[in-house]
């Protein structure tokens, strides 16, 4: 019979957190594959943990993940844990997860320490609903693309930073999300730790204050969604500037049939079906 994957969360930042069922499965595993063996000993001599460990990581997530699963196939339970935190957010063991579960191996996760849900709930913003964008990439396009996508995102979301990235995120975040105001933005750092620190403010006072402050320790930055009505107002005063014919050829010139193009024009607008025809009629 196969072994089973575990995906076991570790603390971000105080050892307190480590559960009595993770420290048992950690102990009772074949094997621990760990992100950064030198980095986990620590974690392991802490507790007296003395389960064999090996490497999986960023750069042998492939290779390593088929002899991980032959391991598996063999019936050995492995044990997968990051540097901190929750496995497969923002870390590696998504690829690893994916292929145990096209293999048929089956795949458990014992919860814990996540930073991203730890931050979002000291952010006082709506937690109803949320988005986790992880870190922003650091290419130029994908980054600017990522931030165009964000502009107009209704709902709370979240990204990771490291402390040296916080001051250009937050100069980015600013001139990507100007539109209907200034945002609220919870940052978050030193989660768990004698220091936590949670600092309640807009995107802009954040950068004031970073301008004469080095940003210290990882951070979780929890903003708020653009507010709908802001983007509804932004949507009909864009359409109040064109006349409905335009606004029908639009449609027309993207390979609507007229019929569909006055119904989106209609719907566009918040009008009838038969505002938008006396409108065309009347052009004739
Ligand atoms: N998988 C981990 C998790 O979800 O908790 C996250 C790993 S990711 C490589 C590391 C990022 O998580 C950091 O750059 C930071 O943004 C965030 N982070 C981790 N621990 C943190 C802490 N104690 N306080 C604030 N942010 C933290």
């Amino acid at each position: 019979m196969s072994g089973i994957l575990q995906l076991c969360a570790t603390p971000i930042g105080n050892l307190g957190d480590m559960s009595p069922r993770i420290l048992e499965c950690l102990q009772n595993a074949d094997l621990i594959a760990a992100e950064d063996t030198r980095n986990s000993l620590k974690l392991l001599n802490h507790f007296d943990i003395h389960t064999p460990m090996t490497s999986y990581h960023e750069f042998n997530k492939v290779e390593k993940a088929h002899i991980l699963i032959a391991q598996l196939h063999e019936g050995k339970n492995i044990a997968l844990i990051t540097d901190a935190g929750t496995p497969v957010i923002s870390d590696p063991g998504e690829v690893l997860v994916r292929m145990c579960i096209e293999a048929g191996i089956t795949v458990t996760s014992l919860p814990g320490p996540c930073a991203c849900i730890t931050a979002l709930t000291l952010s006082g913003l709506d937690t109803r609903r949320f988005v986790f964008e992880g870190f922003l990439p650091r290419e130029k396009k994908e980054r600017e693309q990522a931030l165009k996508r964000l502009e107009n995102e209704s709902r709370t979301f979240i990204l990771y930073e490291a402390p040296h990235h916080l001051k250009g995120t937050l100069s980015d975040l600013a001139s990507s999300l100007y539109c209907g105001g200034d945002r609220k933005i919870a940052l978050c750092r030193e989660l768990t730790k004698k220091f936590e620190e949670v600092i309640h403010t807009t995107i802009n006072s954040a950068l004031l204050r970073y301008e004469n402050e080095d940003p210290r320790g990882e951070y979780v930055l929890v903003i708020e969604g653009r507010d709908i009505r802001s983007i509804e107002a932004e949507e009909n005063a864009k359409w109040e500037s064109m006349s409905i014919p335009d606004h029908v050829a639009m449609y027309e010139a993207k390979g609507m049939d007229r019929k569909e193009a006055m119904k989106a024009a209609a719907a566009d607008r918040g009008v009838s079906k038969r505002d938008i025809y006396s409108a065309l009629e009347k052009e004739k």
